[in-house]
């Protein structure tokens, strides 16, 4: 469910992105994405998601690359950074605080865009003047 969003905000940034290509529109092979450990995204799912949202449209074949982004959490006390983990619950080691302030790991981000522009547009045919 939490996909279905995202991928729709995907598809708002791609659009975006799109329009400021002009008329020739860009073909799209790979999608980069940076996608924070903390931000509840199964990288999996939302592949699967962004496949069935692209059927039939401009972004047809275009494939997701997901890089994954470690949580890292600063201790509010004594200014450490950290790997929090759930079984911890996210408190910092070196202070036993816990978690406030996160450095890393909320990110969902395109990061950069593998695309083709096509070389050559089909020339329009003459509309025959009517005598
Ligand atoms: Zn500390």
């Amino acid at each position: 469910m939490h996909e279905v969003d995202m991928t729709k905000c995907l598809l708002l940034s791609m659009q975006d992105w799109r329009q400021r290509h002009g008329p020739v529109s860009p073909s799209v092979e790979v999608v980069h994405l940076q996608v924070g450990d903390f931000t509840c995204v199964e990288p999996a799912q939302l592949v699967s998601t962004w496949d069935v949202a692209i059927r039939g449209s401009w972004l047809e074949g275009a494939r997701l690359s997901i890089e994954s982004i470690p949580l890292v959490g600063r201790c509010v006390r004594c200014s450490a950074t950290y790997r929090p983990s759930a079984d911890s619950a996210y408190r910092s080691p070196c202070c036993d605080h816990p978690m406030e302030e996160v450095v890393t790991g909320r990110e969902l981000r395109i990061r950069s865009v593998d695309y083709t522009l096509a070389s050559s547009v089909p020339a329009e045919k003459p509309t025959p003047v009517p005598s």
